[in-house]
């Protein structure tokens, strides 16, 4: 399960950080405290300092889609990220 939300994300699926997912732990979307299951579409991979963010409390995340997150501010703006193309197109 870890290879596999590893290469379906690719990178930290915070907006904006380009970390590879591999260097990445992996997290539940929705926490396990709070009834969030270990499985593929409830877990992202976040790296290190935007995992420590993310339990801050401060943006609320949630994956509507498997490998599509959505990050929601206290005041309601929303971010998405999603895995990018696996070959780029130059190639
Ligand atoms: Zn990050």
């Amino acid at each position: 399960m870890a290879r596999f939300v590893r290469a379906r994300d690719r990178n930290c699926v915070l907006p904006g950080c380009s970390r590879p997912a591999r260097d990445c732990d992996l997290d539940h979307t929705k926490p396990h405290t709070d009834g969030g299951e270990t499985r593929v579409d409830n877990m992202d991979p976040p790296c290190r300092h935007h995992r420590r963010l993310k339990h801050a409390g401060t943006w609320t995340p949630s994956q509507p889609v498997p490998g599509h997150h959505v990050w929601t501010s206290q005041i309601g703006y929303q971010y998405i990220t999603e895995p990018g193309p696996y070959l780029d197109e130059q190639v």
